[in-house]
């Protein structure tokens, strides 16, 4: 049933009133350097954010052996982190509406060189309308928002009728394994909703991620006797060239696949990392790559996976160097299978209608070709999963930064559909 109209305009004004404070807890949330390894402060903080609301804590681990049991479980490796998963709960008086999880992540991407950055990465600067720091647009800003949303239900005196979960995540840029655990903690409903940087638009297709690592050896010599000493870097360079095969190959595939045949380049290799070689004047003895590609909503990535290390196999056979010292592939981040978003669910619905109500537009949906938590809640929990967030630029780049006002009416869409889907009753004292 729609909201009435006096209602929705007191919910929108209330998002309005609360924006001030909402607008510095994001800023207090920049100021985290929370990449990965590094979200315990900023989990604490959360939790405390989230407590002071009178929402049921809990904060658990990731629970490796499970995780890596699951079919949507990456694999852990040194860098992976330790810290800690928080979910905070609303448990209403009487559940008569249907259950929701907010779901957003904390970990951010390094911010690269400091000296590319107008402004210190972050240093939570206001301009304009933009809202600059690394992390606040991907997805500090998305996690103020939920907790807002629900803020601005109490303002006026409703809370949702029905459990909700905010949960706060930790290893989205790297596994997915946060989201993962808190699927296998046993946390469930009928619904998710998560805010990522989607430029005020529904994600109905999402790509899967794995992540490799190639590491060539070869042998040192001086470089006098260049010839005789086989270099890593410029056989790494030819694994890389069969990568890109690889690349072309899987865009070739595109045809027939709904909401990728009309992208020109779905499918993206990342050759994220390089190191390798000990000096400028020996041929050096080892190189690594890590390496990232996207894989079609229900592409298997083990299979996937298992083409990778096959195709370059095949290639180091046919190369002289190579096939006497193969190239290692190793799987060490990202693990993860793609999604769809089936149309004409009552959730998107309602979001629909809370967008159109908070933006005046028709709310509209794309592909998008990174990875998304929304998967575990699409693949393994078969819920409609949301993805919808604020207008943005330059994530993972330098100058990342979030449009306040897009903030705003998200943080207000967001509102709207709480009340909708879970449905209000008044706050008794
Ligand atoms: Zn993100």
């Amino acid at each position: 049933m729609a909201l009435e109209q006096a209602l929705r305009d007191k919910i929108i004004a209330s998002v309005e009133r609360g924006f001030d404070e909402q607008i510095s807890y994001t800023q207090e949330l920049i100021r985290f350097r929370s990449v990965r390894g590094d979200e315990y402060v900023v989990q604490d903080r959360v939790f405390n954010e989230l407590r002071s609301r009178g929402y049921a804590m809990e904060r658990f681990d990731m629970d490796q052996g499970a995780i890596e049991r699951h079919p949507g479980g990456s694999p852990f490796s040194e860098a992976h982190s330790r810290a800690p998963i928080v979910v905070g709960t609303h448990r209403p008086w009487s559940e008569t509406g249907r259950s929701l999880i907010l779901q957003a992540h904390v970990d951010v991407v390094p911010a690269g060189p400091e000296s590319l950055w107008t402004h210190p990465p972050f240093d939570p600067v206001i301009e304009g309308d933009w809202l600059y720091g690394r992390g606040g647009a991907d997805m500090k800003a998305g996690h103020a928002a939920n907790l807002h949303a629900l803020d601005a239900l109490r303002r006026i005196g409703f809370q949702p009728a029905a459990t909700v979960y905010v949960q706060s995540v930790v290893e989205e840029e790297s596994t997915g394994n946060g989201a993962l655990m808190t699927h296998l903690r046993g946390y469930k409903a009928e619904a998710v909703l998560i805010p990522e940087p989607e430029d005020e638009k529904l994600v109905r297709a999402n790509v899967g991620v794995i992540w490799f690592q190639v590491e060539v050896r070869g042998l040192p010599v001086h470089v006098r006797e260049m010839g005789t000493g086989a270099n890593a870097i410029d056989a790494a360079y030819r694994v890389i060239g069969e990568l890109r095969k690889i690349e072309a190959d899987w865009n070739a595939q595109r045809h027939g696949r709904p909401h990728f045949e009309r992208e020109e380049h779905p499918i993206n290799l990342n050759i994220g990392k390089i190191e390798g070689g000990d000096w400028e004047s020996s041929v050096p003895a080892w190189c690594r790559i890590g390496c990232r590609i996207s894989i079609y909503p229900g592409v298997n990535a083990a299979d996937a996976a298992r083409e990778i290390k096959d195709r370059i196999a095949k290639f180091a056979l046919a190369d002289p160097f190579l096939s006497n010292i193969p190239p290692s592939v190793t799987f060490h981040g990202f693990h993860t299978e793609g999604y769809m978003l089936e149309p004409g669910s009552d959730a998107e619905q309602i979001l629909a209608g809370a967008h159109q109500a908070a933006t005046g537009k028709e709310l509209q949906s794309f592909m998008t070709a990174g990875y998304l938590d929304t998967r575990v809640y699409a693949l393994y929990d078969r819920i409609p999963a949301l993805c919808y967030g604020p207008y943005s630029e330059n994530i993972h780049g330098f100058n990342e930064r979030v449009s306040v006002a897009s903030l705003k009416r998200i943080t207000t869409t967001i509102a709207l559909f709480i009340a909708e889907w879970c449905g209000l009753e008044p706050i008794v004292l």
